[in-house]
């Protein structure tokens, strides 16, 4: 494990190149491991304590604490590279970049030096926040919070609990039973390390895409946390984690883009100086280089985009909604620009593609999950629309 030191100028230039070089060299391995790993599903443990060991999860701990204090469109960067070895280890990191990177500020000093105290060392922390009656809508969990003398106690049932394996720690979240705080105010959120007792796992993951997650159902049964575990004032927790939504949906964005970058790669390498029988050269031929040509350009607009919004829409100003429907744009448009991407790549790679392992047949499953992410195709064009046609998106009733 390489422990954050805290870095300045040319100094954070060097380690900035380190990082990246460290990314690429362990989505080789990443790639190569999942050539076995991917049809049976086996989680990539392995592959995050390598993300530990090259210093990869303690890029968010903040220069005060003596971290290299990453910004979000660093944290992009390194996702798009390691989405193009493992979808599933890139999402899993994910997770752990966008919890770590979205709560630098904010937070209570204890819990924020608990958190980035125990991430520099090493830690790995998840977010298991969709709950069995909330789905997508999280800001209005099924699971209940029960005060207790000197905290809660959390019951309820969580799915896609992606990276519990590797977690050391967990974000987790669920509703206050206070009468006087209405859903989704009732929101709350706690930091705990993994608990012993009081959660387990209910249904092992086994997904068509990202099969290598590990996003296990969890079921939370009397599990107690501290009071100083709550990471947000009581009441204001939904509005925190509106304005931090940039980080996952620009993090998710990363991810799916790395995906259609790689399967980009793969098609151009399959392609350049193939014969048949029939055709001298794969690679003179119109069709594939027009499709080429598609994937290039979309690949090169999803890059701008992501840049443009991961380094000038971070900051929620003072109109939270706008905001909010400002940073769904790229997360809708690359989620779903990608799998286009990655379908023309399959179709120039052709029937090999369909092989029992391999790569492209791997990336077009993944990449299937990206608008189901939050917020989901239906919940960012509603926003969106709602943003622009001057709509406030909590109105009730929503749609008549
Ligand atoms: C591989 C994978 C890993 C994941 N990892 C995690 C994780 O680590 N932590 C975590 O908390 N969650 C995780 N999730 C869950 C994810 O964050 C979403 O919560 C979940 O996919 C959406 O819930 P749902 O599928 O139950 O859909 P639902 O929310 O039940 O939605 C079903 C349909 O209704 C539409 N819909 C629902 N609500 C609205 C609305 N308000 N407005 C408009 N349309 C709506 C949706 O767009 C969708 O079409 C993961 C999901 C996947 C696929």
């Amino acid at each position: 494990m390489t422990t954050a030191t805290p870095v300045r100028g040319t100094e954070r230039a060097v380690r900035w190149a380190e990082l990246q070089d460290s990314a690429r060299t362990l989505a080789r391995r990443f790639e190569e491991r999942s050539q076995s790993a991917y049809g049976a599903g086996e989680f990539v443990g392995e592959n995050i304590r390598d993300l530990v060991d090259a210093g990869l999860t303690a890029i968010n701990v903040p220069a005060d604490l003596g971290g290299f204090e990453a910004t979000l469109e660093e944290n992009t960067r390194l996702l798009r590279i390691i989405a193009g070895g493992c979808g599933s280890t890139a999402f899993t990191l994910a997770i752990h970049a966008v919890l770590t990177g979205s709560m630098r500020s904010d937070l209570s000093v204890a819990v924020r030096e608990r958190m980035f105290g125990a991430v520099r060392d090493g830690a790995f922390v998840v977010g298991p926040f969709t709950d069995e009656g909330s789905g997508g809508n999280w800001v209005r969990p099924s699971t209940t919070a029960r005060r207790v003398p000197d905290g809660f106690v959390l019951d309820g049932l969580k799915h896609f609990a992606t990276g519990f394996d590797a977690a050391t720690h967990l974000v987790v979240t669920a509703g206050l039973d206070d009468a006087h705080l209405e859903p989704p105010f009732n929101l709350a959120a706690f930091f705990v390390e993994k608990p012993a007792e009081g959660i387990e796992v209910v249904a092992p993951w086994s997904g068509f895409a990202l099969p290598m997650t590990g996003s296990h159902s969890l079921k939370l049964d009397g599990l107690r946390v501290d009071a100083d575990d709550s990471v947000f004032p009581d009441g204001l927790t939904p509005l925190f984690v509106m304005a931090r939504q940039q980080w996952g949906h620009y993090c998710f964005a990363a991810v799916f883009l790395g995906l259609a970058e790689r399967a980009y790669e793969l098609a151009v390498e399959r392609t350049r100086g193939r014969a048949t029988t029939a055709v001298s050269d794969l690679a003179r031929l119109p069709g594939i280089q027009f499709a080429v040509a598609r994937m290039r350009s979309s690949i090169a607009t999803m890059d701008a985009l992501l840049t443009e919004y991961a380094t000038r829409h971070v900051d929620p100003g003072d109109d939270l909604p706008a905001f909010v429907a400002d940073t769904c744009i790229p997360k809708y448009h690359i989620t779903n620009e990608a799998e286009h991407v990655v379908a023309t790549a399959f179709e120039v790679i052709g029937g090999s593609g369909i092989r029992d392992g391999s790569r492209i047949g791997q990336i077009w499953r993944d990449v299937k999950a990206g608008p189901l992410l939050p917020f989901s195709n239906d919940m960012s064009r509603e926003f969106i629309g709602k943003a622009t046609l001057g709509i406030s998106p909590v109105e009730t009733p929503r749609w008549v």
